[in-house]
């Protein structure tokens, strides 16, 4: 059993997201893909974060078409603060003997030095897929002098370069622009619905 874990805020969750799951599914030979809904991501201290109500409804939506895709309580199921290094660990207890990939964009990858505990994190993931994001390129070399070990664990993920974030999208609706076709359209009826951002 092969298991991907996707860890994000996903305020909302968007297309972006979509490829790079699908792409890792699709490139690593995923068994199965698990969508971690991080409630108060400790490297987003500052910043206001839509209510995990709504941003569960999103992520519900997402995976609810893809039988592969699930979301994953993991960190829901726990007290901040949430890292990703603890959540690996529980997931490696809760599936023993599976194979597990972290997956990444390669513009988190490049924070990856300063996650908590992130050479324990690279020791317990057995892959850590990261999804090539050539506008946010990672100086491996330089990761690699900070983060011994991570090479071997590093399986790159080939994506359509898609240049859209969570950031720009709440953006986008506060300032009345265009934002519908950068999301599934069940997560645009949601963010419609309850006048999300
Ligand atoms: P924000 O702008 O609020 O940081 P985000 O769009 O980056 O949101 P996150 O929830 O922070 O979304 O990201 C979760 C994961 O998805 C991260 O590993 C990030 O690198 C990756 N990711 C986000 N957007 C894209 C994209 N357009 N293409 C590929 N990967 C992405
Ligand atoms: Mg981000």
């Amino acid at each position: 059993m092969h298991i991907g874990i996707f860890g994000g805020t996903f305020d909302p969750p968007h297309i972006g997201h979509l490829v790079l799951a699908s792409e890792a599914y699709h490139q690593l030979e995923l068994d199965r893909l698990l969508w971690v809904l991080t409630p108060s991501p400790p490297h987003k201290p500052n910043r206001h974060i839509t209510p995990l109500e709504y941003r569960l409804k999103m992520v519900q939506a997402i995976v609810g078409d893809e039988p592969a895709f699930e979301l994953s309580q993991v960190e829901i199921d726990r007290p901040p603060p949430h890292y990703a290094v603890d959540t690996v660990e529980i997931l490696g207890e809760d599936f023993p003997g599976a194979r597990l990939t972290y997956l990444v964009g390669e513009d988190s990858l490049r924070d990856l030095p300063l996650w908590r505990q992130a050479q324990k994190l690279l020791r317990l993931a057995d892959t850590l897929g990261v999804g090539l994001r050539p506008t946010a390129a990672a100086d491996i070399p330089n990761l690699q002098r900070e983060l011994p070990g991570l090479r071997e664990k590093l399986r790159i993920i080939e994506i359509p370069l898609l240049q859209i974030s969570s950031t720009d999208i709440r953006r986008r609706i506060r300032s009345g622009l265009p934002y519908r076709y950068l999301l599934p359209p069940a997560v645009y009826e949601i963010i419609q619905k309850y006048r999300l951002y």
